[in-house]
């Protein structure tokens, strides 16, 4: 396999195939009102130690875009990095379906965002020609692979909420972050001050589908409406649901996350001892930005391997997921060094 184009080029792990499987069980309700949906919103209350309110829908940009309209409203603004895939990946999702909120973008070293340059943001002005800053989105794990610590995270919501703004997290890589960092869910999460989580599925490993989870219940009323308005209700809802019964029994989302993460950090530490190579950002996750002479990457292309070079910061974006091999990475740094030297 010599694709590190994305990890969600990956194909559906064994454990939620076989929930798909399992749920293809005859008749059931549709929209919802199914035991495999019901299963698996009670499971997620379990995993993060609260009761929230939970919602499935078809894809990231769609979770973003519907939880950050549900947060504002259309003369509000969203504070992001400006590498947040918000900002430079959902084709003006999040603006179109608040009818207007506008994203602010910040800058901050290693695609997270600090507490001052939010600040900065938030106190830039309040009069009312201004679009009034609602809500702050972090990114976890962030666009270029790293991951904000747990205090990183309240440090920003103390103060968002100190000034009346509300906390969203695109998770579209939250399994990789927790895994990353072996902390419980909660830690990153509600008990940090996040109110919205965006829990990705996809690149873990399941056929299709997000998890919109509300740690603060009175947000998510009428997004229900939201969601069916937007295209976003499955009929055939247990099937979107299912599979993350497979993902989150015995914990397969985390051995997942900790093997991609493997992988990555194997795959570093491969290329750095390679000269030629620079890492652009400490391997966190499952992603590895490095920098290559335009010859090797050019070799690499011919010899097969797929990746990206124009995502976020720049340089090769190599991504591993649930299947990357360690044969993969080792003949992926065999190639580099052959080509760099
Ligand atoms: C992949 C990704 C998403 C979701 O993208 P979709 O293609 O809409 O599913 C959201 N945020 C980040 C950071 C992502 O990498």
């Amino acid at each position: 396999m010599r694709s590190f184009a994305s990890d969600n080029n990956a194909g559906i792990c064994p454990e939620a195939l076989q929930a798909l499987l399992a749920a293809n069980a005859g008749h059931a309700p549709g929209y919802g009102d199914d035991e495999w949906t019901r299963r698996v919103s009670d499971r997620l209350r379990a995993l993060f130690e609260t009761d929230c309110d939970v919602y499935f829908v078809f894809n990231g940009t769609a979770a973003n875009s519907l939880a950050l309209a549900s947060l504002c409203q259309s003369y509000h603004s969203v504070i992001c990095h400006e590498l947040a895939h918000v900002e430079t990946d959902e084709c003006g999702g999040p603006e179109f379906f608040s009818n207007g909120s506008k994203l602010l973008t910040v800058r901050g070293a290693d695609g997270k965002l600090a507490p001052e340059a939010v600040l900065e943001v938030i106190a830039r002005r309040s009069d009312i020609h201004y679009p009034k800053p609602r809500v702050v989105t972090l990114t976890q794990a962030t666009e270029v692979g790293t991951v904000y610590r747990p205090a990183e995270i309240a440090a920003v919501a103390e103060l968002a909420r100190a000034r009346g703004l509300r906390v969203h997290m695109d998770g579209a890589r939250f399994c990789n972050a927790v895994a990353s960092l072996g902390v419980a869910p909660a830690e990153i999460t509600w008990r940090a001050g996040v109110d919205v989580l965006c829990f990705g599925g996809t690149k873990m490993g399941l056929p299709v589908g997000e998890a919109v989870v509300f740690f603060d219940r009175r947000l998510s009323e009428d997004f229900a409406w939201r969601c069916k308005q937007a295209g976003q209700l499955a009929s055939k809802m247990r099937f979107l649901s299912a599979p993350w019964l497979g993902l989150l029994e015995g914990d397969a989302w985390l051995r997942h996350a900790r093997h991609a993460n493997a992988m990555a950090r194997r795959l570093a530490q491969g290329l750095a001892a390679i000269p030629g190579a620079r890492l652009l950002f400490p391997v966190e996750a499952n992603g590895v930005f490095v920098d290559l002479p335009q010859a090797v990457q050019d070799g690499l292309r011919q010899r097969g391997w797929r990746f990206y070079t124009f995502i976020a910061a720049g340089g090769a974006r190599l991504m591993c997921s649930w299947d990357t091999t360690p044969e993969s990475v080792d003949a992926l740094i065999a190639d580099v060094k052959e080509l760099a030297g």
